[in-house]
């Protein structure tokens, strides 16, 4: 499969009064055309930062792509001056994000704001884009979008706000699609509806998506590969298969423990004890080591480089060092009827 985008080695601090904190420290993974990669992790991981730096819109006084390459066909968006990202931004790479309150304009009809992007971007006269923004609506699952085109955001349920949201998204064909939580303001009901219609419309369009939750069912219901996030590095990546069935990271192993069993008798779930690290002084080892029931002196001093398990699955731990001791993952994080 052909890479469409790529990063590698990604370093992304912010400056504050406490000093740097380094919220993305070191992370590369790839996306295929087409393909769904979910990014999963707590708040604070990195995940929804790394995305922002994929897109640019990390405050420019504040934040700062130190290091690495984010290449996109040929381009390295790391370093493209910002009326290179104006071009790519909405049109190749769109995001959509938690709550679609937040990303509508509240005193712009959703045809005009759906509209917006493709007179921008595409060149269309105001029919050819009203005509599209309506096919948009039908394609999205909005009923009489003829009508509901005039409407204001307010008059649309929170589920339906979040169809015209990635209307908006999908407007310009883009190629790939960032969905930073985008379930997570709605109601269970809603929420798998969202769900159903984004990998609907990943079939019918072939954008690939980039899927940032912290919610393994949604990512069981999304991707096709997963990348997990803890302490701004990537801890384990594989296909979903990999990941459920084979996870090798205990924070991994912690996730899926935390996760509602549907064949569990106690529906009580495992918490992971203790806080991330404080990204302001990152640990010299694993960022994991402190929460980490099978930590050792290793892992204290040394960061864990990835290490194979098969051509799709990594992970970052030193139990994969032959020299470890066995450990298997606990049987919460056996997730036999989870999916
Ligand atoms: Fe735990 Fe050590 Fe593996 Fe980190 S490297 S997850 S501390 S065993």
């Amino acid at each position: 499969m052909e890479k469409l985008l790529e990063l590698k080695n990604v370093h992304v601090s912010f400056h504050t009064y406490g000093g740097e904190v380094k919220a993305v420290r070191g992370v590369s993974f790839h996306l295929e055309k087409g393909e769904s990669l979910a990014i999963v992790g707590e708040s604070g991981s990195g995940k929804s930062v790394t995305s922002k730096a994929v897109m640019r819109l990390l405050p420019n006084k504040t934040s700062e792509i130190k290091e690495g390459q984010i290449l996109f066909e040929g381009k390295d968006l790391a370093r493209l001056p910002e009326k290179g990202m104006e071009k790519i931004r909405g049109k190749e790479i769109s995001m959509i994000f938690q709550d679609p309150m937040t990303s509508l304009n509240p005193t712009m009809t959703i045809g005009k704001q759906i509209m917006e992007g493709l007179r921008k971007h595409q060149n269309m006269s105001k029919s050819e884009a009203q005509e599209r923004a309506i096919n948009l609506l039908k394609l999205v699952g909005i009923p009489n979008p003829e009508i509901r085109i005039k409407e204001y955001p307010h008059q649309f349920s929170g589920g339906m706000r979040q169809r015209v949201v990635i209307a908006i998204a999908l407007a310009c064909n883009p190629k790939v699609l960032i969905a930073d939580e985008p379930t997570t303001a709605l109601d269970v009901t809603i929420q798998a509806q969202i769900l159903d219609l984004m990998r609907d419309l990943q079939k019918k369009t072939g954008t690939a998506i980039i899927l940032i939750t912290h919610d393994l069912g949604v990512v069981a219901n999304l991707a096709q590969r997963v990348a997990v996030m803890y302490g701004g590095t990537i801890v384990e990546t594989g296909t979903v298969d990999e990941i459920f069935y084979n996870p090798k990271h205990p924070y991994t192993w912690g996730l899926l423990s935390s996760m509602p069993k549907l064949n569990a008798e106690s529906k009580e779930l495992l918490a992971i004890p203790g806080t991330p690290p404080d990204l302001l002084n990152p640990p010299k080892g694993c960022p994991f080591a402190a929460r980490c029931p099978h930590a050792m002196q290793v892992c204290l001093n040394h960061m864990p480089e990835s290490t194979k398990v098969s051509s799709t699955h990594q992970a970052a731990c030193w139990l994969l060092d032959e020299r470890a001791p066995k450990v298997e993952p606990p049987e919460a994080a056996l997730v036999g009827g989870a999916r």
